[in-house]
């Protein structure tokens, strides 16, 4: 019975992540998220239903327009299945309960940033607001123990990155401050101190392979935002194994 319901939500996923995408490409180029419908960006043409099926649409044309036969960016349907992931995981970790809510809003809240932060290098405060009420809100009732510990995170993950940017002067950009402030209502202040360190790790990586491929300078700006997501996705799942594989290493 789990499995069945895990590959639903696995599904769910899938299509809210095409939703996702959406949202994510259009918020920061303040579009509607209903109308138009989706087109392709280069000859306009409008998708049909057999265009917009997640995943499998992408895989069936083989990444090209129907019209124009111009690329569509792997980014969408990687998006769609990570979704997909992210649901089924959150389902097969937690079951039915409260914190399954928390789980399905932190993970929408992590794909759009990460969708938008690729196309555009940015965080739109239009994504985090709503997602910051509906989280607080939902830690009200599903608290972490202690409760205070949202408190906590919130004000530690959104002060040191705010630190991090006077010091770097602007080399942390204001959505991941703000991000990191709703990463820690969600995960307390250890796994946000977790987030930070897996982050920065992931994000170091990310930068050293992208400029290796593309031969860029190294004061190319690389958006972030995906290595916290990533991060984040870690920290909240297996954050207390990996502090105690972590302490594990020095003792
Ligand atoms: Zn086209």
């Amino acid at each position: 019975m789990t499995i069945t319901i895990t590959i639903l939500f696995f599904i769910y996923g899938i299509v809210f992540g095409s939703f996702f995408n959406v949202v994510g490409l259009r918020v920061p180029k303040k579009e509607s998220i209903v109308s138009p419908s989706s087109h392709c960006p280069t000859c306009d043409r409008k998708l049909g239903i057999l265009d917009l099926v997640p995943v499998l649409s992408y895989l069936i044309l083989k990444g090209k327009c129907r019209g124009c036969g111009s690329q569509i960016s792997p980014i969408y349907p990687f998006m769609e299945f990570v979704t997909g992931v992210l649901f089924a995981l959150s389902f097969y970790v937690l079951g039915f309960s409260g914190e399954l809510i928390v789980a399905i809003l932190f993970m929408s809240l992590l794909v759009i940033i990460t969708v938008s932060d690729i196309a555009y290098m940015l965080i739109p405060d239009k994504v985090l607001l709503p997602f910051a009420i509906a989280l607080f809100v939902a830690r009200l009732f599903i608290p972490l123990s202690p409760w205070w510990d949202s408190v906590a995170g919130a004000l530690v993950g959104f002060g040191i990155l705010f630190l991090i940017a006077v010091v770097s002067k602007g080399g942390m950009g204001g959505g991941d401050i703000k991000l990191f402030f709703v990463i820690g209502l969600v995960l307390g202040t250890l796994n946000s101190l977790v987030t930070l360190f897996l982050a920065a790790l992931i994000g170091s990586v990310v930068g050293i392979v992208f400029l290796k491929k593309t031969g860029k300078g190294r004061k190319t700006p690389i958006p972030f935002g995906p290595s916290i997501a990533f991060a984040a996705v870690i920290a909240y799942f297996w954050g207390a194994d990996f502090v105690s594989w972590y302490g594990n290493l020095f003792s």
